[in-house]
């Protein structure tokens, strides 16, 4: 779903991405924002009273919060002429982002590494039950830095911290989400034991998360659609920071306006994660984009955005 808030004949563009899994859909978002009153607010800059305004509207709906914060961050940008992730404080320092190989059998596995060479680091989905052969097929073919996604697949933590201490060996950087969220005590458990730092995924949505995170997880996965948006994922980056806790931005399947808003920030955390626009072939926006594995912010105002079509959503907006 794309947003765009207008203000002064200037359009931010914002995008609610929204994997089935998690919930939400076309028709959630669209009912979200059909309760949002904006008459409230003349003015845009204020954008904490704004997304507090946004966020209390109703419970979850954190893809749909994030559109609206992205399209303010990118306005907000423009009518100030300033990068956002200047205006929020961090730099443009190019980063390396992993590039995901799904859970698929044993030569397409090779295959999509092998096209995937110009990639620094690679992020594998596991929790088939052919965990190392997956990992044996990719090193046959590379030696780069790779790091893993159970996706909570793993249930016994004794056979979790075998697998993990065999992928220490094979140069595995870190392990996501290795266990089922609601296995807290295992998996802190197993972060204690652990040779490779353990990140929560599913087990960390929001700010109000990070606490009980500590102790548990060694790190986070930052991801705007969990957050709500850009205003919340640096308070969680900054709040993490301060409490020791590793971090990751990563990202949903997005264009390049969503891909674009996080890598605003990606000059603060430890991993990236922001592939999700090169996995389509639908994007309607020129942005933030890996080239060679790396992710490079341009110097556009806001979130450095500029859609395809000069009509996007014309019929719709009346600035
Ligand atoms: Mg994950």
């Amino acid at each position: 779903m794309l947003v765009a808030l207008a203000y002064d004949g200037i359009v931010g563009y914002g995008e609610a991405s929204l994997p089935p899994y998690l919930g939400e859909s076309h028709h959630s978002v669209a009912a979200f924002y059909n309760k949002l009153h904006w008459d409230g607010f003349t003015y845009p800059f204020n954008i904490e009273e704004i997304l507090a305004y946004v966020d209390q509207i109703a419970h979850g709906n954190t893809a749909a919060k994030a559109g609206i914060d992205i399209a303010l961050h990118d306005l907000v940008g423009k009518l100030s002429e300033r990068p956002c992730r200047e205006i929020i404080g961090y730099s443009k320092t190019a980063r390396n982002t992993s590039f995901t190989i799904g859970i698929d059998t044993l030569d397409m596995v090779k295959r999509k590494t092998q096209e995937a060479k110009n990639f620094h680091r690679l992020k594998i989905k596991l929790g088939a039950d052919n965990d190392q052969e997956i990992i044996k097929s990719i090193r046959e073919v590379t030696r780069v830095a790779l790091c893993v996604d159970a996706n909570q697949g793993w249930t016994d933590k004794y056979q979790a911290l075998d697998q993990i201490e065999w992928m220490a060996t094979q140069g595995i950087e870190f392990v996501e989400q290795p266990m089922p969220k609601s296995s807290i005590d295992a998996i802190a458990w197993l972060t204690a034991r652990s040779p490779l730092p353990i990140i929560a995924d599913e087990g960390v949505q929001r700010l109000a998360d990070i606490p009980s995170a500590v102790g548990v997880y060694s790190g986070i996965n930052i991801k705007l659609m969990k957050s709500t948006g850009i205003a919340e994922a640096d308070k969680m980056i900054r709040l993490a920071k301060s409490l020791g806790l590793q971090t990751m931005l990563g990202c949903m399947t997005e264009t390049s306006c969503a891909i674009s808003a996080a890598a605003q920030l990606s000059s603060a955390v430890d991993w990236i994660d922001l592939d999700g626009n090169l996995l389509i072939d639908n994007d309607i926006f020129e942005g933030v984009k890996a080239t060679e594995g790396l992710i490079q912010c341009n110097d556009l105002p806001g979130i450095g955005v500029v859609p395809f079509h000069d009509n996007l959503f014309s019929e719709s907006i009346k600035p």
